[in-house]
């Protein structure tokens, strides 16, 4: 129950708080809880708990093993793991005999819900506003009214990416793709361009290209990449994804990070290979086999300079990379599928100054960040440590492990084992290679 008079009362204290409850700070509280000494609460402005409702196509699936679920790659024995949430529902035998390739992203939804309702402490339709800084503590004011706390965990989400060529355009029929399942747009006999070649444009143009009732006259799906390419999902890659790297990343100099980010691109936002295989073959389907209407338009190498209103809809114009000539499409829908981004949550902005900022929050190796904020109070953040923490950092992969650190640091003990599990690759150099250079510089020096 939200506590009505808390706005006129002293705030509520807690020991931790986190704002957002997404997988992140849902992840944070299954932990926390069986752990049972600490006092937490998380805050989420949506009515109940829900994952990127705007892009759950019925058929999107997991882009990870099930098994980098909330916990089971810190706590196997969690009764808030995926395969306790099956066997509780009766459907552990069902769900191997399914044998999916990959579990569907509204299960997995559905699973996150069983977990938040479950752990006291989560409140929904819970706005924060404004984090202040007041008699020595975090303040944290929004529509469930104040709460204070010495340890807040930031896990709000990253902020949809809207290219400038269409900054000042969003409109009913122009959309960033985490819009795209909230607008009841038709879709009947329309041109549609789903700019962006990852995984949610493709999912996007799946879904566009599938539909029977309502389908569209053209689609176009427009990329700045070279080709629709794949996402990097072999073993080597994978290694990425582990806190072995996770650490040595941390570890290296701004620049290396910055170069090592684009190169492992695809191991991050390519699109899965069994999602391209299924669209290759839908477009065999409607060039070849079926009597349909429908116009298709793939055209990669592209990048959206600009756009305006055209005699009906709009006119895009498309840059290519290599030819220098301009291209136009005319068009009545534009879906953009173009990302996220890290920015400073506007709740902070009365604190802004205070933290340390260089295209995003710098992070100690607990993830809580710098800011010169009372020596008491700390502010952790969840999925802003790209560039500190590599290409795994937003993704649901390392949530358990980040979380282990995180409450390990809150506890000022070792309540989780998060030692890395050694990787099969040897990135660091080995100590004693490292002792040697140390001596030769010192001994030249
Ligand atoms: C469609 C989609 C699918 C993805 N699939 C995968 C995948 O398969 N595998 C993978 O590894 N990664 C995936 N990712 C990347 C990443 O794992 C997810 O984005 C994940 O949801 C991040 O979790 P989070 O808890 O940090 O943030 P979010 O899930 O974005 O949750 C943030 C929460 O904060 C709340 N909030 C924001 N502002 C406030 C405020 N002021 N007050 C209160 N609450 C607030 C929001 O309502 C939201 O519930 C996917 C991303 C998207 C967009």
């Amino acid at each position: 129950m939200r506590p009505l008079t808390q706005s006129i009362m002293r705030p509520a204290k807690r020991d931790v708080m986190g704002i957002g409850i997404g997988p992140s700070n849902l992840s944070l509280a299954a932990l926390l809880h069986p752990i049972g000494r600490l006092n937490a609460t998380f805050l989420d402005q949506k009515p109940e708990f829900q994952w990127h409702p705007g892009l759950m196509m019925p058929d999107a699936s997991l882009q990870v093993h099930f098994l980098k679920d909330l916990v089971s790659l810190v706590d196997p024995t969690s009764r808030y793991s995926f395969l306790s949430f099956l066997a509780k529902k009766g459907r552990l035998l069902q769900f191997i005999n399914a044998s999916f390739s990959r579990v569907l992203r509204c299960e997995f939804e559905e699973y996150y819900r069983w977990v938040s309702k479950q752990i006291p402490g989560l409140l929904f339709d819970s706005s924060v506003e404004n984090v202040a800084v007041e008699d020595g503590a975090l303040t944290l004011h929004g529509s469930s009214g104040r709460w204070r706390t010495g340890r807040l965990v930031i896990g709000s989400g990253l902020t949809p990416y809207i290219p400038p060529a269409a900054v000042d355009m969003i409109c009913p029929t122009v959309m960033h793709a985490s819009d795209f399942m909230h607008r009841k747009i038709s879709f009947t006999d329309k041109r549609i361009s789903v700019i962006g070649g990852g995984q949610t444009g493709a999912e996007i143009f799946k879904h566009l290209i599938e539909l029977t009732a309502g389908a569209p006259y053209r689609v176009d799906w427009i990329s700045r990449r070279a080709n629709f390419l794949p996402l990097d999902e072999s073993a080597f890659t994978n290694e990425l994804y582990t806190p072995e790297y996770s650490d040595y990343f941390f570890d290296l100099p701004r620049n290396t990070r910055a170069s090592l980010i684009c190169e492992q691109k695809l191991a991050s936002d390519g699109v899965s290979g069994i999602l391209l295989s299924s669209i290759f073959r839908r477009i065999y389907e409607i060039q070849y086999l079926r009597s349909s209407f429908l116009e298709l338009s793939l055209r990669p190498a592209r990048e959206l300079v600009s756009m305006c209103k055209g005699e009906r809809g709009w006119r895009l114009t498309l840059q290519h990379a290599h030819r220098d000539i301009p291209e136009t499409v005319d068009t009545d829908i534009v879906i953009l599928a173009t990302g996220y981004i890290t920015s400073l949550p506007p709740y902070l902005s009365s604190i802004a100054k205070r933290i340390a900022w260089d295209d995003g929050f710098q992070v100690e190796e607990d993830f809580s960040i710098q800011w010169d904020g009372p020596p008491n109070c700390k502010i952790y953040v969840q999925g802003y440590a790209r560039n500190q923490r590599g290409v795994a950092d937003p993704n649901l992969g390392l949530i358990p492990w980040r979380n282990a650190t995180i409450i390990n640091s809150i506890m000022g003990a070792q309540l989780y084992e998060c030692s890395p599990q050694k990787s099969f690759i040897d990135w660091e150099v080995p100590l004693t290679d490292h002792e040697d250079a140390t001596l030769l510089t010192s001994i030249q020096g």
